[in-house]
Formats: structure tokens, sequence, C-alpha cells
């Protein structure tokens, strides 16, 4: 890709007068002659003596390279060859017009033409006659400074030195453009530029009514490398990556589709930056041809790169939008190609996805969900409500779940459901989760200090709090710092969390139970923990999942599961809550399994601190009542 002083110099010569071109011809080609015979001449000033000409000729050779020249005799051929070779990526550098070819079109004709397909050859007017005027020829064809004159018959220096002049001009003119156009780690298109070339083949496709698919690829452990390997591997690793898209378009595999393989040439990878990149099918035959690619670059990463010691793999994660179905011009088809990746690597890393059009209100309001969580605790969005939990042997409460809310400006109230794993995701639930502890035994010790009738707070925990090594020292602090005695906290975990890392999990719940306080596993039903494993952690609780406590008067698998994990925690000595209780038959199902603890809209919604505390206090007036009155009395 790099471009050197190695490689040869193209002039186009386009002069009808067949002498004239012989002329040319051997004015420009001295020098390959020169080149050639450079062994011979070195020998032969050694043996004898240059002259300071040869010399001179000699030195110039080195510095600007080979020419090589082109020619033909009409406007309408030279057009066509600037188009050809710029296609094949071997532009010319000089373009020498005769002015008079009768009887075609005339040479600012050919300039104009070629000035518009080429926008950074010099071209070069020659004319016999007084009667071209610069001026009027520099307007046609701007800009004017890479439009000049040459008045025939001309000198062979002035056809050479203008060559030399010229083509050196064009040379750092290219350079410069490739540095603002290339990027100059692996040498590809930069964004400017594939987004140029995006815009050029929309047009092709509308023109031609063919369709164009975007894929936007995603390194998905890039920043892991650079972070442990350091920055001077990052780029290896992108060189290489680079090299690879590259190679794989070029040359397509075994499985590419026939049609596709070739579509894509080198120049349609783009790097946009980071470890973001972008590749341009310019002619599709069937939009499934564009998956097939996707695969092919995925597979063609995932191979093992061997740098500085270590062997990396790297997968990317391709998101696709096609024209016209996915957008008509280059900036919605990028953003939808964006959010394809970014939904792929969500769903699964190291696959594609196609764009959807759910995709786009889904992925913004997740955005906007992200973005408004990370200001709602500063702004004090957060409160907590609490689902009490009844003893229905009793009647009586036996514990109050705190359940965080979020209300904010912008999105309203959003569920814990929605908002709690998008603040896995961002570590926010660190802060988050604190907050919910801290807040949660601040209310159980008021109540306690007001003598109400309470047994337990209960507090949801997310995986990500209950991997961290210091979550006990966390939740003894804020026992020591809200002066709630352990016994009346109960910490919540899924089923997922413990099983996820039994090893961990079981350490971690030793020191959680060491600081007095209990554990529940909630959700239970739903993983796939057995009771055999659980009977190993030292768990203080189940609470039997809403999914089965909803079916148990409909289904009779659900009542049987129901039923057995009442009666096996009962001989395993393990508390159990059933989740979820609607209405009057699942409770007296439960009653009649003798389940002891439940919770659900039927008994009392989640509340307000100040309802929770009424209703605590309500119960607390009841303290004679039979147990039939007492659920009477909470029901309403
Ligand atoms: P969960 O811990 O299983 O909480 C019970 C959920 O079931 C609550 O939903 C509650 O309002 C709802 N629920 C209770 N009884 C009934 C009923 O009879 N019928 C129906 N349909 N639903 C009932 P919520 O408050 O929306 O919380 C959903 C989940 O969000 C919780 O499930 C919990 O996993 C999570 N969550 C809530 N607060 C926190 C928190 O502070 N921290 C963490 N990490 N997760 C929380
Ligand atoms: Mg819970
Ligand atoms: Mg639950």
């Amino acid at each position: 890709m790099a471009e050197n002083t190695a490689t040869p110099i193209r002039v186009l010569v386009v002069d009808d007068e067949p002498e004239v071109r012989d002329a040319y011809r051997q004015i420009l080609l001295e020098n390959e002659v020169t080149q050639e015979m450079v062994g011979f001449r070195e020998l032969r000033s050694r043996l004898f003596k240059r002259t300071p000409a040869e010399a001179a000729r000699e030195r110039s050779v080195a510095r600007t390279g080979t020419i090589e020249p082109v020619f033909c005799d009409g406007a309408q051929a030279a057009v066509n060859l600037v188009k050809e070779s710029l296609a094949r990526n071997e532009p010319f550098a000089v373009v020498f017009l005769d002015v008079r070819m009768p009887p075609g079109p005339d040479g600012v004709w050919a300039a104009t033409q070629i000035r518009e397909v080429d926008p950074a050859v010099e071209i070069v007017i020659c004319t016999a006659y007084s009667d071209a005027d610069p001026c009027e020829i520099g307007g046609l064809v701007p800009p004017e400074d890479k439009l000049s004159y040459l008045q025939k018959p001309f000198h062979p220096h002035e056809i050479r030195q203008m060559t030399i002049a010229l083509s050196s001009k064009w040379r750092a003119e290219r350079r410069i453009v490739r540095l603002a156009y290339f990027d100059t780690l692996t040498g590809l298109p930069n964004r400017e530029q594939s987004h140029n070339r995006l815009v050029g083949a929309l047009q092709a496709a509308k023109d031609n009514k063919r369709t164009l698919a975007v894929l936007y690829l995603d390194l998905d452990n890039f920043k892991r490398v650079n972070d442990t390997l350091g920055h001077a591997v990052g780029d290896q690793l992108l060189c290489v990556v680079a090299e690879r898209l590259r190679s794989s378009l070029r040359y397509g595999g075994d499985s590419a589709p026939a049609g596709t393989a070739d579509s894509a040439r080198p120049g349609d990878i783009a790097r946009l930056g980071g470890d973001e990149f972008l590749v341009l099918l310019p002619n599709l035959r069937a939009a499934s041809d564009a998956g097939a690619v996707a695969d092919r670059l995925i597979m063609a990463l995932r191979e093992p790169v061997q740098l500085a010691l270590n062997s990396l793999v790297v997968t990317p994660s391709v998101g696709i939008a096609l024209f016209p179905q996915d957008g008509e011009d280059a900036e919605t088809l990028l953003r939808n190609a964006d959010l394809a990746m970014y939904f792929a690597k969500r769903r699964t890393p190291g696959t594609f996805a196609f764009f959807d059009a759910s995709m786009n209100a889904n992925a913004l309001h997740r955005f906007t969900v992200e973005e408004q969580l990370r200001g709602a605790m500063g702004r004090d969005e957060f409160t907590l409500q609490y689902q009490p939990q009844f003893d229905v042997r009793t009647g009586s409460v036996s514990g109050m779940e705190a359940l965080l809310r979020w209300t904010n400006a912008e999105l309203g109230s959003i569920s814990p459901v929605e908002f709690i794993p998008v603040a896995e995701e961002t570590g926010l639930i660190h802060a988050i989760g604190k907050w919910v502890l801290l807040s949660a035994c601040q209310q159980a010790r008021k109540w306690r200090d007001e003598g109400l009738p309470f047994k337990r707070i209960a507090v949801n925990v997310s995986g990500r709090q209950f991997a961290l090594a210091e979550y006990p020292a966390e939740v003894a602090a804020i026992l020591e710092a809200t002066g709630l005695e352990p016994s009346a906290l109960e910490l919540e975990i899924t089923e997922s969390v413990v099983m996820a890392d039994e090893v961990w999990a079981q350490k971690a719940i030793n020191e959680l139970k060491q600081l007095g306080i209990s554990l529940a596993i909630d959700d239970f039903g739903t993983g796939y923990s057995s009771f055999g494993r659980l009977r190993h952690f030292s768990v203080d609780r189940l609470k039997i999942d809403r999914s089965f406590v909803s079916s148990v008067t409909e289904c009779s698998d659900d009542r049987a599961i129901a039923a057995a994990i009442i009666a096996m925690s009962r001989s395993l000595r393990i508390n159990v809550t059933a989740e979820g209780v609607e209405n009057f038959p699942q409770l007296a199902f439960l009653q009649e399994q003798d389940c002891q603890d439940a919770q659900g809209f039927l008994l009392s919604r989640p509340l307000p601190g100040d309802a929770a505390s009424d209703l605590l206090r309500r119960v607390n007036d009841l303290s004679d009542e039979s147990r039939s009155q007492r659920l009477k009395v909470i029901i309403g």
C-alpha cells in the first residue's frame, strides 16, 4: 500500500501525430534506458572518466525513479485510459495533451473530462498555436495550479524537467492525501475516506438498482489486550487484523458464495478508529451473502495470533445493514450497522447480526436507561418499597423484603427487572446495592426501635456484589453503622448466582454466615440446582419462584414440585417462602402443605416505607386474634 520512489511514475502522452509521440518516447524512455544501463555505466565510469552531464543525469534518475509513459492518439481514448488506470489504482501523475487532434474532440474537451475523473492528475496542454488562452482553459479545468502550458515545438529538456517537477509535486500531494484519508497504523482507508466511498457506492447502487451491505466490525476483547499487554502489542494486533480482513476479502474463501468474493475489493475495508472496522460490499446478489462474508471474516480473525510470546484470540462482533431496506443514506446505514453490531455483541460476542427495525427503539431506550442510571444516585432518584412476608400458620408478619424503585424525570418509573441488569453491566450495581442495604438496615433499625413486630429485613443481592471478596466486610460495616443486629438481616441471592461458581459461593456464604445474618435462595426452582447440592450450602431459606406458585392450582406438575420443595425443605430444616401468592386457592394450597411463609399481592403489594410502618402497627394491635382473623384484617 505504501508508495515509494521506486514505484514508476505513469505519464500519459496524447497526440495525434506519430512523430510527436516518438519524440516524447525518446525523451521519456531515456530514463528507462539509463536505468537498464546503470551497471554498464558504472563499469564504464570506473574505466573511463564520466562527463559532468552524464553524472548529473544519473543522479537525477536515482532521485526520481523510472518513468512509465503511455501513448495514445485521441481525446476519447485518453479519457478511457485515465479511467481504467484509476480503477486499477495505478493513476497517471502527468498527462501531456495536444490541443488539436482532428477529426475527434480536442485536448481541452479531454482535459475537462479527465479532470472530472481524476482531480489529482497534473495536466499539460501542448499547442503549436497561440490560440489557446490559459485563463480560459484554467476556468474550464480547475484548479489552475494543476494545469500547465507548453508551446510547440518544445525542447526535450522542457518535457523532462516538467515531468520531473510535476510528478514530484503530484507525489507530495498524494502523500498528504494519504495522511488525511488513510489510517497511518494499518494503511487502510480511514473514517473520512470510507464515508466518501460509501456515498459513492450508494449512488452507484441507486443508479443500478443493486443491493449494498455495510458491515460494522468491533473486536470483542481488544481493550483487555491493550490493558494487559500494552499499546505496542495492541497496535501490532490491529495490523494483523487489518491484514486478515484484507486477504480474506481479496481472495474469498472456499465457502464464499459465488459473486461475493470479488464484490468486496481490498479498498472496501476501512478502519474507523480504535478497534472498529468497516467493510463495504457494494454489489450483493442476495442479502444472505453479506452474512456469509461476515462469517468468513469472523473465522479469519478467530485464528490465534502469535504476538510477543502470547497466543491471542480475537473475535469480532459484526453488525450488517443493507441498502435499500435498512437505510438510504450513509449515516443511517452506518448507524444501523453499528446498532446491529451492538446487539450481536450483547447477545453472543463473536457473531454477526443483521439490523432489524426493533433494534432501533430497543437500543435507544437501553442507551437512555444507561445514561440516566449513571446520574440517578446523585439526583436521589431511588427509593425502597417493602413487601411483607407473612407466616401463614400464625398470620403474623415474619419479614419485609426491600425492593428497589427508580423514578426518573425522562423515563418515568422503571422496573428493577429492566434496570438492575444495566446496573450490573455497567458496574453501577455496587454503589446502588450499597445504598439499598444501608437504607433497608436503617429502616429496619427504626422499626425495631419503635418496638414493631418484625423479625427480619430481606435485601436482594446481585451476583456482581456477591462475587466481590470484600462484600462480607461491606455488609459488616453497614450492620455496624446502623446498629442493626445481624440476625435481623436476610440476604437474598438467586439460585443461578450460587450455581455459577459453587466453590466460590460456598466460601462467600460461609463468610457472610459468620456475621450472624441469614441467607435465602431467591427464585428457587428456576435454576438448575438440586437439593443434594444445596444441602452443602448453609442457607436458611428457599423462596419458591412465583412461576410455580401461580400454577399450583392449574398444573399438577407444578403442584407436585411445590409440594416436594416444601416437604424436602422441612426435612432439611430449611425455611420456605412461597413467592407471588395472588389468590385464595394458592394460599389454601400452601396452608395445606404446611408451608411456613408466603409473600404476594394477595397478602400485600410492596409498600412505601410509611405504609409498611402502618401495616406493622395494625398487625401489632391484633396480637390476640386468631390466624384467620389476622389474615382477614391484613388482606381486607
Ligand atoms: P424478587 O427478589 O424475586 O422480588 C419479587 C418480585 O415479585 C418483586 O418485583 C415483587 O413486586 C414481585 N411480586 C411480589 N408479589 C407478587 C405477586 O403476587 N404477583 C406478581 N406478579 N409479582 C409479585 P419487583 O419489585 O419488580 O422486583 C423484581 C426483581 O428485581 C426482584 O425479584 C429482584 O430480583 C430485583 N430487585 C429488586 N430490588 C432489588 C435490589 O435492591 N437489588 C437487587 N440486586 N435486585 C433487586
Ligand atoms: Mg427477592
Ligand atoms: Mg424472587
